[in-house]
């Protein structure tokens, strides 16, 4: 695992994944002994042996899913301190997660634990979080925003301007119109939970928003003249992505043109 450093956050970098090429990456954050996100459970064994010795005084979860909240169990264990999700994600994180083999593969599995749920703000010794709802990527996802130092982070809501597979979870409307919202806030740095740290985060998440739209537009004139989902998807997306047939589907494009209008 590397460690970087912004200001008062700490930036973790994990590949986590059995082998290649069910390798990906993963960040999480420690802004001033505030843990963002949580990682995934396959990285667990590298990741204690540094976490152990950082100061963490409480944990914030964008969302629920394994690669955010992987090592949840063993920080309430090891640190015994107050764990946040948003409040419809209580009951599922207290649960062990049940996933498909290629998410075990590169994830693995989460172990259940006690979460709370998340504050309107959360306060550290030197930085103020506000926390909004950000659906889209997951119903139940939240970002953190950092006003005086500008910063967002934003879970898995951003990962990248040009996105070409949507998650089962995911509703691109919710996204467009969390994109939407966000943009109205003061930042200029993004803390992405797979792609890191955006110096010009703000001006990356217009163009996904752009980017979001176009794909809306475009999906709206196809349906309006006949065309089905899946004749739509062959149109706009013709290259089958490697991850959609490795996931069994639960990775496709097929989920954009459903959900993006
Ligand atoms: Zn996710």
């Amino acid at each position: 695992m590397k460690i970087t450093k912004i200001d008062r956050c700490n930036v973790y970098t994990c590949i986590s994944g059995l082998m290649p090429p069910f390798q990906l990456v993963v960040y999480f954050y420690n802004a001033d002994g505030l843990l963002i996100d949580a990682g995934s459970a396959n990285i667990l064994k590298e990741a204690s042996l540094i976490l152990k010795n950082e100061t963490i005084k409480m944990v914030a979860l964008t969302h629920v899913h394994e690669d955010h909240t992987g090592m949840a169990h063993w920080l309430q264990k090891e640190k015994n301190i107050p764990i946040y999700i948003h409040k419809n994600s209580i009951n599922e994180a207290s649960q062990n997660s049940n996933i498909p083999l290629y998410r075990r593969v590169v994830w693995g599995n989460r172990r259940g634990f006690h979460a709370q749920p998340i504050p309107e703000v959360l306060q550290t010794e030197h930085y103020t979080f506000d926390v909004f709802d950000a659906p889209g990527h997951h119903p139940y996802h939240i970002v953190l925003h950092e006003k005086n130092m500008g910063w967002l982070f934003t879970g898995d809501l951003f990962v990248s301007i040009r996105q070409l597979v949507a998650f089962k979870d995911e509703n691109i409307t919710d996204t467009i119109v969390s994109l939407q919202k966000l943009l109205s806030l003061d930042f200029d740095i993004v803390f992405c939970g797979h792609s890191g740290v955006h110096k010009n985060g703000k001006e990356k998440m217009k163009k996904k928003l752009e980017y979001f739209m176009d794909i809306q537009s475009k999906v709206k004139a196809l349906k309006e003249k006949g065309f089905s989902i899946e004749e739509i998807d062959t149109k706009l997306f013709p290259k089958k992505n490697l991850w959609t047939i490795v996931s069994g589907g639960e990775w496709s494009s097929r989920n954009i043109v459903k959900t993006v209008y």
